[in-house]
């Protein structure tokens, strides 16, 4: 068995602390390794390594620093093919997903070998009497990211890539449901020219995470995960003085206008519900049809798309979606269908006796439709994280841009229509924090910048784009006057630049 340690001070070392936790194959439902469980002791000691090795590197100039971002693109580009099937084994998303995971995430080292340009302060010559003030970006120290398993490679990669750009060292504790692409990126950092101790990374659970958040030498801490631990990683490492960005749950509405293009419509929301099993903070969880004509012509349409979807293992090029992460989420995720039957919901497709030949003990989940789900209904309020679906049919618009905008959620939303007005109306007023326009996932790209609102998001500076940079450097801002021989005698009042 395959037993995962961590990789601190530039190489993988074992754990130590004889805790460790089971890493599964979803596809086959079998265990197929075991990652170390850090101790506080282990967590403390790579923050010792990375507390040695930040000075160097952050006094290293950031072209040079630009360079190691270059060529770790390089080699994650030519470690692609591997990397996504690493991925897809341990998460059980598809290759093809898998591959998309790795894009997006890649797509932000991109943004981050701009470092230079970045960087760069701002300068006002003349400000006062011979006065030049100018600001500068230096980096915060050691700083950390706790990451979630549904997107092991990108979100690792949003954190780690802008925050080492900016002359941090990082501390990633990965998710320890599937670490072996985070240890993998740290592996070709180190090959890419990245000093030992820059990226480390700490497997592990509660323990090691609390560890993190009561730790004196790290100055920030990124978190995606559900809103709950968002929350209390929120709280408790803002009470040790940290910058801290937490990064919730999320559920996602879809708007279908009476003009919108249902077909367009139709396979939106069939792959943003159901691709990788709805196990993205950014799929479509509630669809909302306007008007009553309109919720019936779209169920005409979804419910043989939502029978004819094909599940498949992993490794199948061809499956629209694979298994579920583990058996504890897969039980979770039917008892919120069964749930949702009680609640009276009508289940117009149920996936629930859904087995895959040959893989019978794998985590699988056939497609599950809800229609006539209510705004009261515990199915509507929290986040299923499953391949199900919920139409909320709304009378008018006015209706379904409340719904979305009152939900306790903000992370995404999108409209279906081909009125202009409507949707620019829709994006001026909605209460959610991306706002795709006929476009069902609108993650923003890289040099943009990714966050939602209310639940899910804690803090005020998104990921990645010109937030990420802001997040992981401190600006320090010089007022400078060189003698010119004139002596105005002290003075006491606040001094004004007039
Ligand atoms: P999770 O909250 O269970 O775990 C996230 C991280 O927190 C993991 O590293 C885990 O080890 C750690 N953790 C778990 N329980 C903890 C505890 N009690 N104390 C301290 N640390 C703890 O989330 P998950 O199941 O891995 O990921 C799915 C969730 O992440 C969903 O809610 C999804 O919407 C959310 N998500 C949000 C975004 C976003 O950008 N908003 C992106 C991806 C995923």
């Amino acid at each position: 068995m395959n037993t995962i340690g961590h990789f601190i001070g530039g190489k993988t070392v074992a754990g130590t602390s004889g805790r460790f936790s089971d890493v599964y194959e979803p596809m086959t439902g079998e265990v197929q390794a075991k990652v170390t469980l850090a101790s506080k002791a282990e967590l403390r000691a790579a923050v010792e390594n990375a507390k040695a090795a930040q000075p160097a590197w952050g006094a290293t100039n950031p072209q040079r620093r630009a360079r190691v971002m270059m060529k770790f693109l390089d080699l994650l580009n030519k470690e692609y093919d591997s990397l996504a099937e690493l991925l897809a084994r341990e998460h059980g998303k598809t290759i093809p997903d898998a591959k998309g995971d790795i894009q997006r995430g890649l797509e932000v080292v991109e943004f981050a070998c701009g470092i230079p340009h970045l960087m760069k302060g701002e300068y006002t010559e003349g400000a006062g009497p011979s006065i030049d003030v100018y600001s500068m970006r230096q980096p915060l120290g050691v700083v950390a990211g706790i990451t979630p398993f549904n997107f092991p490679a990108m979100i690792p990669l949003w954190k780690c890539a802008p925050a080492i750009a900016c002359g941090n060292a990082f501390i990633l504790k990965p998710s320890e449901r599937d670490p072996s692409v985070p240890m993998r990126i740290a592996e070709l950092f180190l090959e890419a020219g990245l000093p030992a101790g820059i990226l480390n990374v700490v497997n592990g659970d509660k323990e090691a995470v609390d560890a993190i958040l009561d730790d004196p030498d790290i100055k920030a801490v990124g978190f995606v995960g559900s809103s709950p631990i968002a929350e209390y990683i929120y709280g408790r490492a803002a009470s040790t003085g940290k910058r801290v960005q937490c990064f919730g749950g999320a559920k996602n509405h879809m708007i279908i206008m009476p003009d919108a293009d249902m077909d367009q419509a139709v396979d939106a929301l069939i792959g943003a519900g159901y691709g990788s099993a709805g196990e993205r903070c950014m799929a479509v969880s509630v669809a909302v049809p306007v008007g009553k004509a309109t919720a019936d012509r779209l169920m005409d349409k979804l419910i043989p798309r939502v029978e004819g979807l094909k599940i498949g293992p992993s490794t199948d090029l061809t499956a629209d979606y694979g298994p579920l992460v583990s058996k504890a989420h897969l039980e979770k995720v039917k008892d919120y269908i069964d749930l949702g039957v009680r609640e009276g919901a009508k289940l117009a497709v149920d996936g629930r006796g859904f087995t895959m030949q040959g893989y019978e003990n794998g985590f699988y989940l056939g497609g599950c439709l809800f229609d006539d789900v209510t705004p009261d209904m515990r199915i509507y309020k929290e986040e299923i994280f499953g391949p199900v679906l919920s139409v909320v049919r709304a009378k008018d618009y006015a209706e379904a841009l409340r719904l979305p905008t009152e939900h306790e959620y903000g992370n995404g939303v999108a409209i279906f229509t081909r009125d202009g007005d409507a949707a620019r109306d829709f994006a001026a007023r909605v209460e959610v924090g991306m706002v795709g326009i006929n476009v069902p996932i609108p993650v923003p790209i890289a040099y943009y910048t990714f966050g939602g609102w209310k639940r899910s998001g804690f803090g005020d500076l998104n990921q990645h784009g010109p937030d990420s940079i802001r997040f992981y450097t401190k600006t320090k801002t010089v007022t400078s006057r060189w003698p010119s021989g004139v002596k105005e005698g002290a003075e006491f009042s606040i001094p004004t630049m007039g």
